[in-house]
């Protein structure tokens, strides 16, 4: 992909990302939102959201707090009025032949997103604004004809749109990464991109480097994961930077992406606003928020990722990385500080970090699955890594009582009681396991006492073969080092 360019470009990226939101029913009508990859087709369906003559739509009072809940988790300030518009134009996925959205007047506005740069920096990139809408059916072409499901026609879609200020596709992808996860905690959206409930549009422009003007842009459509819309931006730039330096222009058109090609694809020509022929919904009244709700939700917002992030490195001492695997899902993050908060005083949070992202995380890859889905509760990791932490098993022990318990969800304390695993501290009987290694190895111990020190080594592991592996280490050593001088 890297070409050498006389000249240097910089690729300018705005991306409106388009969000179903979770509702149990759709934006203007109680039909149920069903799975769009699962349900049979066209079971969701009623008068309004086919878009029956007559039938009248009303605004889904779940689907607008999710859109405050967004809008505020951004920064935005959120309109005391907004107005749902008709947005014209026909396709036969939507039968009323207009889409309601919000076009004058959005829910939501000025809003901010950190995001991460090529360099590893951190930089803010602004949100213009965040509306309502609805979804439009599915369409599936087959041999002669093109079948229509209406489904999802009427689900609610919150679209969120950034001005152009990301400059890369790793700063697109940060960008949508970063919200995906804020969706997720909000708990406005699963965050399952192979069902489509997230789709991307992105807006690339390229100038040369240092001017400020802004080139024209294409408008890629229909992004479907963070891998496309990243190739896709990457394309473009190159396209663009190419055709400019050999003399040509770009056209201000939309695009749509070819996954197995790898390349972009011309869908039509120039569209503005005014193709849409906006107008009021004249069905729908103003949309008002007040102040008391505004401020409800505010109140309910949960801690975001990025404030969890900086709270575990801070309060916590985690590396960055660490914080960063366990803050990527709210219910991982919860888990972790259930399991720290039930630890006994000696466990660390670097202990149950490690536990967590090592082994607990291997068995959940190893047998698909989720932390949702864990028999193993927080209280039981908590079980395990304090038995650890106050010498009661070793390492080795901790861990094959973990395979066992992550089967099982049983608790670690009556594995250990049940099947005498405990480790060995009595110093007393350390003492004569350490007696009878020592008389039955006199040569080792006179070799040791003329020098040999590494024989310590060998002789402390045949009194851990007498221990069945149990015994605790550090009494060990001090008692065979007490008899080895003795
Ligand atoms: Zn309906």
């Amino acid at each position: 992909m890297e070409a050498n360019f006389t000249m240097k470009f910089q690729p300018v990226i705005g991306l409106e990302v388009h969000v179903e939101l979770a509702t149990n029913s759709k934006m203007f009508c109680g039909c149920p939102v069903v799975d769009s990859v699962e349900a049979e087709p066209n079971i969701a369906v009623c008068p309004v959201c086919s878009g029956m003559p007559g039938a009248l739509p009303v605004a889904n009072e779940r689907a607008v707090e999710y859109g405050i809940r967004v809008g505020l988790a951004l920064g935005c300030t959120i309109q005391p009025t907004s107005i749902f518009a008709r947005k014209n134009y026909f396709y036969p996925d939507m039968p009323k032949a207009y889409q309601i959205s919000q076009f004058e007047d959005p829910l939501a506005t000025d809003g901010t997103l950190i995001i991460k740069t090529e360099d590893g920096s951190e930089k803010t990139v602004r949100v213009l604004r965040a509306h309502l809408e609805e979804d439009a059916g599915k369409l599936t072409h087959i041999e002669g004809a093109s079948l229509v499901d209406l489904n999802r026609a009427g689900v609610p879609l919150l679209e969120i749109v950034s001005m152009p200020d990301m400059h890369s596709a790793i700063e697109a992808r940060s960008y949508a990464e970063n919200l995906r996860d804020i969706l997720r905690y909000l708990g406005v959206n699963s965050g399952d991109m192979e069902k489509g409930v997230i789709r991307f549009e992105a807006n690339i422009s390229v100038r040369p480097e240092g001017t400020e003007k802004l080139g024209t842009r294409t408008e890629v459509k229909n992004l479907n994961s963070f891998r496309a819309m990243e190739d896709a931006i990457n394309y473009e730039i190159e396209r663009q930077s190419k055709l400019i330096e050999a003399g040509g222009e770009v056209d201000q058109v939309t695009m749509g992406w070819d996954e197995a090609k790898a390349k972009t694809y011309t869908m039509r020509g120039k569209e503005d606003s005014h193709d849409y022929r906006y107008f009021p919904e004249p069905d729908l009244p103003p949309l008002k928020v007040d102040d008391a709700w505004r401020e409800r939700v505010l109140s309910e917002l949960p801690e975001l990722p990025r404030a969890k992030f900086e709270r575990f490195v801070a309060d916590y001492e985690l590396t960055e990385y660490d914080a960063g695997v366990l803050v990527a899902e709210k219910t991982t993050a919860d888990y972790f500080e259930s399991a720290l908060k039930a630890s006994s005083q000696k466990v660390t949070p670097k202990m149950v970090a490690n536990w967590m992202t090592g082994d607990l995380f291997a068995l959940m890859n190893q047998n698909d699955v989720s932390i949702n889905a864990l028999k193993l509760q927080p209280a039981g990791l908590a079980e395990l890594v304090s038995l650890v932490a106050e010498g009661e098993i070793n390492q080795k022990t901790a861990k094959e009582i973990l395979a066992e318990v992550f089967e099982s969800g049983a608790s670690p304390k009556a594995i250990v009681a049940e099947k005498g695993l405990g480790q060995v501290s009595d110093g007393d009987l350390i003492g004569a396991l350490v007696a009878e290694v020592v008389n039955e190895h006199q040569a080792e111990v006179t070799s040791y006492r003329e020098g040999k020190e590494g024989i310590a080594n060998w002789l402390f592991g045949q009194v851990m073969k007498k221990a069945r592996g149990r015994a605790n280490p550090q009494v060990l050593r001090e008692e065979l080092m007490r008899q080895l001088k003795g």
